[in-house]
């Protein structure tokens, strides 16, 4: 360094601080400056050693006093060179411990093992439509790792660690070259800067355990097929002290004997009688039940108009699934369909004769799957029924 600035300058302290305040100054310092936050920039590298020096001579009480009383030239005289000349890999060997207080079990270091989120775990739930219909709070059972307790996720055996020899606890070797740095993460101890006196016995050293959990998961009303909830932190325990995952809960709803569902609408299908649907009248479709009811749900009262026909639909406003979030419902669509009698008696087939008469109809060609309307369009002026229809209609 070519022009020396004071060392409790340099760290931003004043001269009668103590240790705490030093160690701290220099922490924010040095992860200021630090390689990986600076990639090729020169003068955070120089800063990055012009603080590590302050620090080193700082925290020292015999170099402390040296400089305090003859500056620079005291320490010189004693051998101490400063680190304007030494390589990074030199500063992190020689303060690899602190680094590793500094920077989360040395987890810091380019290559090195960083903290890792653990893996998001996926449960799949069944529910029924009528739970759908009303949301629930649904126990499931979650297998995921946790980390070890006896390590505190460690790995190693009652927690006991040690510094790294092989790197200095820096969890990377670093070499110069040519202005080159070099970071390659350090074997021994893949990076973590500290390695396990002994393994832990409880987790044979992976610092996770397999755990077992009962969540209670609030389903919302509303819910659909596919649907996936997020519950945080309940996933797979992080790993180098990294946070848990997440769990995702994908709902699938089951199919309903009787409704179908189309989004927020419930779809079912209402056979009438045929000369009901001549007339016209009342006709009841049930409501979807509440969960775990015993009492019958009320029935929906549907008016038939004069002349349904086989495909007509009739919307029940509000009768269908919630939204998601409470805004509103949706609508069940009543499909309706015309029984005819397959096997007439007698008596039947009797009055079929005098309807015959009465309805004296040949039958008709038309396009396939051509539309009511448009056959009316091509066949004549409506009739009392087909307007009374398209009042109803909402195809
Ligand atoms: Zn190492
Ligand atoms: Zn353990």
């Amino acid at each position: 360094m070519s022009q020396r600035r004071d060392y409790y300058e340099v760290l931003g302290v004043a001269r009668d601080v103590d240790g705490r305040s030093i160690k701290a100054a220099y922490r924010k310092l040095a992860l200021q400056y630090h390689p990986d936050r600076n990639q090729g920039d020169a003068s955070a590298e120089e800063k990055f050693k012009e603080a590590a020096e302050a620090y080193e001579v700082l925290s020292d009480p015999n170099k402390k006093a040296l400089y305090d009383r003859h500056g620079f030239d005291g320490l010189r005289g004693s051998g101490f060179s400063g680190f304007g000349n030494q390589d990074m890999g030199d500063i992190f060997a020689h303060f690899g411990d602190l680094f590793s207080d500094f920077f989360g079990g040395g987890g810091f270091g380019r290559g090195g093992p960083r903290p890792m989120v653990g893996h998001d775990l996926r449960s799949d739930v069944s529910i029924t439509l009528e739970e759908a219909a009303v949301g629930l709070d649904k126990e499931i059972e979650v297998h995921r790792t946790k980390a070890c307790v006896d390590c505190q996720g460690t790995g190693a055996e009652r927690g006991e660690l040690a510094v790294c020899t092989a790197c200095g606890g820096a969890g990377q070797i670093v070499s110069g070259r040519g202005g080159f740095m070099i970071a390659t993460t350090c074997r021994a101890c893949s990076g973590a800067g500290r390695i396990a006196k002994a393994p832990c016995p409880t987790c044979a050293g992976r610092g996770r355990t397999d755990d077992k959990r009962t969540l209670q998961v609030p389903i919302p009303a509303g819910v659909r097929s596919g649907n996936k909830l997020r519950l945080q932190s309940q996933g797979d325990a992080g790993i180098n002290g990294g946070p848990p995952g997440d769990l995702y809960v994908v709902i699938e709803v089951e199919e309903h004997a009787l409704f179908a569902r189309d989004g927020a609408e419930l779809h079912c299908e209402l056979h009438l009688p045929f000369p009901l649907a001549i007339t016209g009248g009342k006709a009841t479709v049930p409501r979807l039940s509440k969960p775990d009811s015993t009492d019958e749900a009320s029935d929906i009262e549907l008016r038939i108009p004069p002349g349904a026909q086989p495909g007509d639909l009739l919307r029940v406003k509000g009768e269908g699934m919630p939204e998601l979030g409470g805004r509103g419902r949706g609508d069940l669509i009543v499909h309706l369909n015309v029984r005819v009698p397959k096997d007439p008696d007698d008596a039947q087939k009797k009055a079929l004769e005098q309807l015959a008469k009465v309805f004296p109809e040949t039958p008709e060609v038309t396009a396939l799957g051509a539309k009511r309307s448009e056959r009316r369009r091509r066949g004549g002026k409506p009739s009392f029924f087909d307007r009374l229809r398209d009042a109803f209609e909402v195809d």
